[in-house]
């Protein structure tokens, strides 16, 4: 408990008083009938604690209100330092994030799963007479059914310290009774309780191996969508959206264009097997997407493998049930947010994480050129669509009033759209197969007999078009197995870098400052100060630090003398840096590995708030407490990516900053001293140091 408390503090410093007045947010999570309200009651009518129940289903003057109402009574009771209940179902991620986002530093936010068996729920809601939400009798069964098809795993990175999860009827009382026993000076441990280990005996297994993720949930819905509806084996390949590339603003002739499209898709979907593409436009009335209609039926290509479809490209599975593995972007030269149509509409859903991830693989584009862009797990693309890839693509420009005008030249024009187009496909193909190569458990799951040929060709695949793509062939002979199944997280490729090199140091030596039998030191591609190196965990299936438990504190510790002795050479060079050592919360790269980076952060590639709050707010974990946590609880304790998201704050004065220029200017001059967090416990070394011993 301790240390949770003390990681808090250097985010927003508070006194001890303050620190142990903490408010709860506690959401409900459970169907219908779950026993949320009673939960509430119950609590509230034993606690020493203020408690306020916020429900959606009164808070109307006693008729069901809306959202927005309730997110207002929770705060405010909040504000007034109570601790409230949110009594609505919050079975979906997208429902939870709201309530996240509104609490401040000062409230633990907790999550209660009421996960009874749907039978229970269902037969108590056919019961009860004038429930408040209305659902009772017969449309209890749907109702019920539905929401818990739509529920989405609970998830500490959601922003919770803590979720606790109820089988049954006695984990419910057991659960009253700790809530109603929590005293207004008391606070519940951090970490998730009571998850279920039983049920799923097969699941069990593959459930150690994945992330869950929006991803995988969305195609898991899929398949069982796929199979009730007969909606044709399409559903099942990696799907590209694209949409018409330069018919809006670059106003090229839609009828040259539209038989691009057919030809280069025809051409394409020849060549490469088990793959769907999807051309995608706004509206209905839209004109390329008759015409293509039009010649593809002429064509006779096969409908699962090339569909036509009318939405939203940003919101296709949300809105329209369609998953997609990439999306395409009809880009402008400078790979730039903004403009208008698709670009700005992309790059304002997958968020700044996608301009990031762009710039680090691209600075302008052609046109007749594409990029493929991996998203980080934490775009809202990938989360709520299921999109893994956004690749941009830039055409022939036939406006005036704009860049690489071609004064009407369709001849040249022709060539670039087409060359456009076989650019994107090309790309998509990579991403397909790195995608497909990456779920052979899933497949094996639905299908045991075809999922075992269907894997081997996977790789025959990658094998063949991808023999230079090091982050694909890579390690392969070694550690097959395991490989296959920790790949299941949905790593992106670049974020195999650092795995692969784990698995085979040898291969990459040149750039390898050290390699020891359980570990590797390597420096960071983009270092984020003027020293930052990265002790890189060997062991393969050790994929980050939710994944380190007691059995590995062995490799952890050796991980961390191995940092302490690159900052003792560091500073017998330089004895004026001051060093830090940890761990991300949520890595961006898969395989675990220890920062060791020096206070300094002057480094061109510290660019946004991502990466400084990422060294600099408690989601960076310091490996002495990592190490005391798991230690004691058996594990580290993680922070939400949230926390990326606030403000810019200097590590040593904690002023704050309007954007990283500011910051930057202001850290190379601050001299206040460090918080006195970071001055215990070793979390800081110097050359002042005394464990250090320099000389
Ligand atoms: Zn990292
Ligand atoms: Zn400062």
């Amino acid at each position: 408990m301790d240390g949770g408390a003390s990681s808090d503090s250097h985010i927003s410093p508070k006194g001890k008083e303050e620190e142990s007045n903490r408010t709860v947010l506690a959401i409900l999570v459970g169907p219908p009938g779950s026993g949320k309200s009673t939960f509430c009651e119950a609590v509230i009518s034993a606690s020493r604690r203020p408690w306020v129940r916020v429900c959606q289903d009164t808070i109307g003057n006693g008729k069901t209100g809306t959202k927005a109402q309730c997110l207002k009574a929770a705060v405010d009771a909040l504000n007034e330092g109570k601790s409230v209940f949110i009594d609505r179902c919050n079975l979906e991620r997208e429902q939870r994030a709201d309530f996240l986002k509104f609490c401040g530093s000062h409230t633990d936010m907790h999550a209660i799963v009421l996960d009874l068996p749907a039978k229970v729920c269902i037969s108590r809601c056919v019961n009860r007479t004038g429930h408040e939400g209305n659902v009772q009798g017969g449309r209890a069964a749907v109702i019920v059914n539905k929401m818990l098809q739509n529920k989405e795993a609970l998830n500490l990175n959601e922003g919770f310290s803590r979720i606790t999860f109820c089988q049954n009827d006695s984990d419910v009382k057991e659960v009253i009774k700790m809530y109603s026993e929590l005293g207004p000076a008391d606070k519940l441990s951090p970490g998730e309780f009571g998850k279920k280990s039983k049920k799923e005996s097969g699941q069990q297994s593959i459930m150690k191996f994945f992330k869950k993720s929006a991803r995988e949930e969305n195609s898991q819905k899929e398949k069982e969508g796929a199979s009730s509806s007969g909606n044709g084996a399409g559903n099942e390949f990696p799907t590209l959206a694209f949409p018409s590339i330069s018919t809006a603003d670059f106003q090229f002739d839609l009828d040259k264009a539209s038989d691009i499209i057919v030809e280069s898709a025809q051409d394409f979907l020849k060549r490469v097997d088990n793959v769907r593409l999807a051309l995608v436009d706004l509206s209905d009335k839209s004109r390329i997407i008759s015409l293509v209609r039009e010649k593809v039926m002429k064509k006779g290509i096969d409908s699962n493998r090339f569909i036509t479809f009318v939405g939203d490209i940003t919101m296709l599975y949300s809105k329209g049930g369609l998953r997609c593995t990439a999306i395409a972007n009809a880009a402008n030269w400078r790979l730039k947010p903004g403009g208008g149509g698709v670009n700005a509409a992309i790059f304002k859903e997958a968020g700044e994480a996608l301009d990031i991830a762009t710039k680090e693989r691209a600075e302008t584009l052609n046109p007749g050129s594409s990029v493929a862009v991996p998203l980080p797990s934490t775009s809202p693309l990938y989360q709520r669509e299921g999109v893994t890839h956004v690749i941009h693509v830039l055409g022939p420009n036939m406006n005036p009033q704009r860049p690489n005008y071609l004064q009407n030249d369709y001849t040249k024009g022709c060539k670039i759209l087409r060359d456009a187009y076989s650019s994107l496909f090309e790309s998509f193909a990579s991403v397909a197969c790195l995608e497909r190569n990456k779920k052979p458990k899933l497949v094996e799951l639905k299908d045991k007999t075809s999922g075992e040929s269907k894997k081997k060709e996977n790789q025959e695949e990658v094998k063949s078009r991808n023999q230079n793509q090091t982050t694909t062939t890579s390690g392969k002979s070694k550690n097959k197995e395991n490989r296959e199944e920790v790949k299941s997280r949905n790593w992106g490729s670049w974020a195999l870098a650092l795995y692969n090199t784990a698995m085979d140091p040898e291969k990459y030596k040149d750039g390898l400052l050290e390699i020891a039998d359980d570990f590797i030191v390597l420096n960071d591609l983009y270092p984020k100060a003027r020293k930052h190196v990265l002790v890189l965990s060997r062991l393969n299936g050790l994929d980050c630090l939710e994944d380190a438990k007691r059995e590995h504190l062995p490799i952890l510790k050796s991980m961390h003398s191995a940092g302490v002795k690159w900052v003792k050479k560091f500073l017998s060079e330089d004895p004026s840096p001051h060093f830090r050592l940890g761990y991300h919360s949520v890595p961006s790269m898969r395989q675990l590995h220890l920062h060791v980076i020096s206070q300094d952060f002057d480094s061109p590639s510290l660019k946004n708030k991502k990466h400084w709050n990422s060294f600099n707010t408690a989601f960076f974990r310091d490996s002495v407490d990592v190490i005391d946590e798991i230690e004691e609880h058996g594990s580290a304790k993680l922070s939400g990516e949230k926390l990326l998201e606030m403000e810019l704050r200097c590590h040593r004065c904690k002023s704050a900053h309007p954007n990283i220029p500011k910051l930057k200017s202001h850290i190379a001059k601050c001299r206040a001293s460090y918080p006195p967090h970071l001055l215990q416990n070793s979390r800081l070394l110097s050359a002042s140091n005394n464990d250090l011993n320099i000389n």
